[in-house]
């Protein structure tokens, strides 16, 4: 999970300013040493740190102590407000001309980023929103580009516009656009070729095409996991072509979270969106506020409540709801909510989206082990319809043969079969337990 370790060392230093009464101002210069060396230690520009820590100091020690709040609580509200600020404060989304009228988005970035990936990824969530988009592939060197792109379109059910490779990228984005206008679409995004190392050609590339084109917005992706040289990417880029906001991928292999720290204060421009996996769906919002927050272990449930209404169907939660209270639910019902869980991204990225569960997550992992959670897939689907939705009927020749059909020992079928009976009674125990009438979302 990104920002791991920084959120667990900066939790410490509060938990020890929470045990102190009272706050003396070298009590909140020791904080801060720790605060410095855990965000120079995720890998944040030295000058944003330094910015950083010289803002909070001077409103640390300034009019609020006197104020005689509770001085640990202070501390954390001002670092919280400082890391808002430091990642931009307000969420910026893609500018988009009213109705019909094309947007045309350009995106950049070095060779392997992740940008035709990330291009199909916006053109799905554009398309969510009721957007008619369309790509363009303008990669021409790269072999393979084109046909990725025409793959995760495909995926995405959004059409590619491409005239191959033998033409100049110019040609084949003011093509798409003419395309666009006879076609009904009201998005273009073009897909350009990246390099391995910014050079004046690919530079010289990306300003022709916006010379030739009216580009409403420069979108530039950069890899999260390459730190530093992600926050340098963005500064030569905007000093080169101009951009207008930064999509940083890969942040969820990114443990340390720096890039994502210091691209806005460093090149002035804000994250659009951070990708969060290979999956063509694994591109969220970038959200400050919400991203200090799991920072700080405060959770993001803002976050939670989001991914679960984009992922549950709604009638089926009602209905497991029902099954629930009434301790009806069989295996099939099981499965359907581990299917949910898989949806949101995992217990994993589920749990780490919880107040106060950041920090604890790796107990919390192996103790729930999300490959157990494919062997207990593997034993219900071995199981007949009739004994997933009547558990009663499992005796030991049943269990045998389920075990041998999943291939697995026969205990874990009976641990499985005795976590579930388990399960019911308690629910039968509990009727008042799920509370409130039928319709909240997320109760699986
Ligand atoms: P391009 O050369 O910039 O067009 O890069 P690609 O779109 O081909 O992506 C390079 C690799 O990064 C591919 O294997 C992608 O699946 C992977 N990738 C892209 N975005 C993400 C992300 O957010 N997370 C992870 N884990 N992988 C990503």
């Amino acid at each position: 999970m990104a920002f791991e370790s920084l959120s667990d060392k900066l939790q410490n230093v509060f938990k020890s300013l929470r045990s102190k009464g009272r706050l003396t101002e070298a009590d909140v210069k020791t904080a801060l040493r720790e605060v410095k060396l855990a965000l120079l230690e995720a890998d944040v520009s030295f000058k944003v740190v330094r910015q950083f820590i010289k803002s909070v100091q001077e409103r640390a020690v300034g009019q609020d102590v006197m104020n005689g709040l509770n001085p640990g609580q202070m501390v954390i509200k001002i670092v919280n407000e400082e890391l808002v600020s430091l990642m931009g404060s307000e969420t910026t989304e893609i500018a988009l001309r009213p109705g019909s009228e094309i947007t045309v988005i350009m995106m950049a970035g070095l060779q392997g980023a992740g940008k035709t990936t990330t291009t199909a990824k916006i053109a799905g969530k554009l398309k969510s929103k009721g957007r008619k988009p369309l790509l363009a592939a303008c990669d021409v060197y790269r072999p393979a580009a084109i046909k990725q792109l025409q793959i995760n379109g495909e995926k995405q059910g959004v059409e590619v516009f491409s005239m191959g490779d033998k033409q100049n990228p110019v040609d084949i984005a003011k093509g798409a656009v003419e395309y666009a206008k006879s076609h009904g679409f009201n998005v273009v995004i073009l897909d350009t070729a990246g390099r391995l190392h910014v050079d004046e050609d690919m530079m010289q590339e990306l300003q022709n095409i916006k010379t030739a084109l009216d580009v409403d917005q420069t979108l530039l992706v950069v890899d999260a996991m390459t730190g530093q040289d992600a926050v340098n990417v963005s500064d030569m880029f905007n000093q080169k072509i101009g951009i207008d906001g930064v999509i940083l991928t890969k942040l969820d292999g990114d443990t340390r979270g720096g890039a994502a720290l210091s691209i806005k204060a460093t090149c002035g421009k804000p994250i659009l969106f951070v990708g969060m996996g290979e999956k063509l769906s694994d591109l969220e919002q970038f959200y400050p506020d919400r991203m200090a927050s799991r920072i700080l272990g405060m959770g993001d449930v803002m976050s939670l409540i989001e991914k679960a209404q984009a992922n549950i169907d709604e009638e089926k939660a009602r209905d497991m709801e029902q099954k629930l209270k009434k301790a009806q639910f069989g295996f099939d019902d099981y499965l359907e909510s581990m299917s949910q869980v898989k949806k949101m991204g995992g217990i994993s990225s589920i749990l780490s989206m919880m107040p106060g569960m950041g920090n604890k997550m790796p107990d919390i992992e192996s103790a729930i082990d999300e490959k157990k959670m494919g062997r207990i897939e593997a034993i219900i689907l071995s199981m007949t319809p009739q004994e997933r939705s009547n558990p009663d009927v499992l005796n030991p020749s049943r269990k045998k043969r389920i075990a041998k059909g999943a291939g697995v020992d026969i205990s874990e079928v009976n641990r499985l079969v005795k976590q579930f009976e388990q399960m019911r009674k308690m629910m039968k125990q509990l009727p008042g337990m799920m509370g409130g009438k039928g319709g909240k979302r997320g109760k699986f």
